[in-house]
Order: C-alpha cells, then structure tokens, then sequence
C-alpha cells in the first residue's frame, strides 16, 4: 500500500524508449528529401524473416542508386536489428517507435512513404549507433 505506484497510464501516459531501443526499422531520410539508401540489398540479404524487399533504380547522381522500391512486412519483422547492423550506409535504423496497428496483411506491408523518417527525428538512434557501434 505505501510503495510508490509503477503502473503507467498507457496510452495518455506515453513510454519514452532510450536510444538503444529496437522498434520498428525506418528509412533515414536526408535534408533534401532523398533516401540515405543505396539500394545495395544487403539488409534484405540479412533479414531472418524476409520481410524486406528491395529494388533498385538507377540515378544520374553521384549516389548511382536508389530503391525504386522499398518495402518492409511488418507482421514478418522481429524486430532484430540485422539490417540496421549489416547496412554500410546507416540508411536503416531502429527507431523508437512501437505502436504498430494493422487490421490486414496488405496494411502491414510499409513502403517508402511510411519507412522514409527525417534524419532529425533519429538524431538519438543515429548518435547512439555512432557511439557504441
Ligand atoms: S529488424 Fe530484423 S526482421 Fe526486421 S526487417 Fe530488420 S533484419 Fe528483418
Ligand atoms: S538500407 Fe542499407 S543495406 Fe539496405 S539496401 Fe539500403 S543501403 Fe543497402
């Protein structure tokens, strides 16, 4: 009775996850709206559950190449971290988020338009992956 209360009022009361959190991977979007992502497929190589399916495009840019397609399941995903371990660019990180709802297959498949997250919002997950990797 005289221990302080550990239950939190979730959803008004919203967990803060710290930077070493594994919620859903997310495309790291630059400046200029283009992805990091060099279409290079190593993370979908990687990942235990295939849930990524990449396809590259070609550009006339110096990055050479882009995904044309970009596509995560996210009812297959565990959420491991491999494709954000394995890809040299730190194009794909784990981000803190993990309200996840999906009410079919097709909704949970996520492509360029829900992965593509500012690299602003992932300030915190790409200083942690800089510091401890
Ligand atoms: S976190 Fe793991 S399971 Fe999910 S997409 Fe990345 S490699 Fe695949
Ligand atoms: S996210 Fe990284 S590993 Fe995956 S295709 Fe793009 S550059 Fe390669």
């Amino acid at each position: 009775m005289f221990r302080p209360k550990f239950t939190r009022q979730y959803p008004e009361e919203k967990w803060i996850p710290p930077a070493s959190y594994r919620g859903r991977p997310v495309l790291v979007q630059e400046d200029d709206g283009t992805e990091r992502c060099v279409a290079c497929a190593l993370c979908s190589r990687v990942c235990p559950a295939l849930a990524i399916e990449v396809q590259a495009g070609e550009t006339a840019g110096e990055k050479e190449r882009y995904p044309e397609k970009f596509e995560i399941n996210m009812v297959r995903c565990i959420f491991c971290g491999f494709c954000e371990e394995v890809c040299p660019e730190e194009a794909i990180v784990m981000s803190d988020e993990y309200e996840l709802v999906f009410s079919s297959q097709e909704e949970a498949i996520y492509g360029k338009d829900k992965l593509l997250v500012p690299k602003e919002k992932l300030k915190k997950r790409l200083e942690f992956l800089q510091e401890y990797r």
